[in-house]
């Protein structure tokens, strides 16, 4: 049950000025420049972050590499390290409803989804990799009886993290934590349009007893702070999540610096395929509106294509579309809303010139597609169905990060198959059928990182998250992410 009066208690709350968090204390930037923190609430200035330049980035770099080579975290026995996580996990529980409030009023995501996808999952993730903590281990190698190969498990050193603004902490931790895990210190650059609520937890995690300088917060303009980042010489390893427009500039910059490992997570053009067996099709019509509408459809995972078998085609999409319509779209702090506001005016404008160009090419919109509510000063747009939309169209194609359906009929099997690969994406997918063998055949056909079958978007922390094609490389999530943080060296003893 979500707790109204609380919510209503921190909507108002002054927020003020910040500046990054280097070595353990708060730090303007070196030029004294500041960004303005406008809310997707209501388009007010809610405060300012500091304006990063690569000077700062240069301080927090050397913080972290200092805290690194001083041992004061990486050569902690295990066990402490995993109380120092655990404790960090308990303060975000605590801090819930702060977090996720200041959260939202950032970055406008609905308060009945922020609440569990961000503090909620923030700690579960911590609480995760913490326990993981003294639980892995390295190898001893079969390599026969006059030598010994050890396979050590290390640290990778300074680790740069990037994060978009869709859910800031919950990807902030999916990296944060597994590379405190195993002793690397971290730098980290949130969103400019979502910083708050990761600086916060920042400063829990400094509360909560991390050493100075093993967990720094850099905010400010990916051009600039998340460029020169990409670009040090002195990072080991680049985690960033986010699009592949900046995922490219990114592995350049490795190129052009010191071809550090750069760990993508990017976009999908996800599709949701709806067979006419499938087993409930009330429910998949449920699972299909809140696949891609929650969070404005600012989900990496969204199932933006709904692929749906043609004999039901008519009656699917009036199921959809009367559910779509029944969306509270609204302030994000109101826990009756179902779809609160998008991030910022300049994502509106993007999403609103994808439904300019899908009317103009002949898609057919049958809901939504509006800038609503205006007059809350906030960026709020209606739920947009296009029905049969061609694969060549671009809402079929390109990423558009809001909340825009297309749906596109098919005849059989291997025509599903053909559009859900029709695509540079492959990060997620969904199928809906009651035949087990149909079922087994899509997930072993469809190239995506995850295929929910009679679901869509279920997750947990156990499990990896990871995409194919242009959807990225590596995984975040589950013991796999760890791989990405340590590196493996070998011990060859002769006997
Ligand atoms: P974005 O790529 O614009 O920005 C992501 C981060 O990169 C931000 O912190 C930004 O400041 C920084 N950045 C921007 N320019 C940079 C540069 N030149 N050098 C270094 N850093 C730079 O993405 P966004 O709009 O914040 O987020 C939306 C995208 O993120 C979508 O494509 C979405 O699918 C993707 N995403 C993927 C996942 C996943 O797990 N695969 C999860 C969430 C979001």
């Amino acid at each position: 049950m979500i707790d109204s009066q609380r919510i209503a208690a921190l909507a108002d709350a002054p927020v003020p000025p910040q500046k990054h968090l280097i070595g353990g204390r708060e730090q303007a930037a070196r030029d004294a420049a500041e960004l303005e923190v406008l809310s997707p609430r209501n388009g007010t200035l809610l405060t300012t972050v500091a304006d990063g330049c690569a000077a700062d980035v240069d301080d927090a770099v050397r913080a972290a590499r200092q805290s690194f080579e001083s041992g004061a975290w990486a050569n902690r026995a295990p066990a402490e390290r995993k109380k120092i996580l655990m404790r960090i996990a308990e303060l975000i529980d605590e801090h819930a409803y702060e977090l996720a409030v200041l959260g939202v009023r950032d970055n406008g995501t609905e308060i009945s989804m922020a609440l569990k996808a961000e503090p909620g999952s923030a700690a579960a993730t911590f609480r995760y990799y913490g326990e993981a903590v003294d639980k892995i281990g390295g190898e001893v190698a079969p390599t026969g009886p006059a030598n010994i190969g050890l396979v050590l498990r290390q640290p990778v050193g300074v680790v740069g993290c990037i994060v978009p603004w869709n859910f800031p902490m919950m990807i902030g931790a999916w990296k944060i934590a597994p590379a405190l895990a195993v002793g690397n210190s971290v730098v980290v650059k949130p969103s400019e349009t979502a910083s708050l609520s990761l600086l916060r937890l920042a400063q829990l995690a400094l509360e909560a007893g991390l050493p100075d300088g093993v967990l720094n917060v850099v905010t400010g303009k990916g051009a600039v702070v998340g460029e020169a980042l990409g670009l040090h010489d002195d990072v080991d390893i680049i985690a960033f999540t986010g699009s592949g427009f900046v995922g490219r500039k990114l592995l350049g910059y490795s190129a052009h610096s010191n071809l550090k490992h750069v760990y993508l997570e990017l976009g999908g053009k996800s599709p949701n395929i709806v067979f006419a067996d499938a087993p409930d099709m009330d429910k998949a019509a449920s699972a299909a509106v809140n696949g891609i509408f929650r969070n404005s459809g600012q989900v990496c995972v969204a199932g933006s294509r709904l692929l749906v078998e043609r004999s039901i085609h008519r009656d699917f999409v009036a199921r959809v579309r009367q559910r779509t319509e029944q969306l509270r779209v609204g302030d994000p702090l109101d826990a009756a809303t179902d779809v609160g506001a998008i991030n910022s005016e300049e994502q509106l404008a993007k999403n609103l010139q994808f439904v300019r160009i899908a009317s103009e090419g002949g898609a057919e919109c049958v809901s939504g597609g509006e800038r609503i509510l205006q007059e809350s000063g906030g960026y709020y747009m209606s739920p947009a169905i296009f029905d049969n939309v061609a694969s060549d169209m671009q809402i079929a194609r390109e990423e558009v990060f809001g909340p825009v359906l297309s749906v596109m009929p098919f005849d059989d099997e291997d025509e599903a198959i053909r559009i859900a690969n029709a695509t540079d994406y492959g990060l997620a997918a969904g199928v809906w059928t009651a035949n087990l063998s149909r079922a087994h055949r899509m997930l072993q056909r469809v190239r995506s990182g995850v295929v929910h079958v009679n679901c869509y978007g279920g997750t947990d922390i156990t499990v990896p998250l990871g995409g194919m094609k242009q959807s990225g490389n590596g995984y975040d999530k589950s013991l796999h992410a760890l791989d990405k943080y340590t590196a493996l060296k070998t011990g060859w003893i002769a006997l």
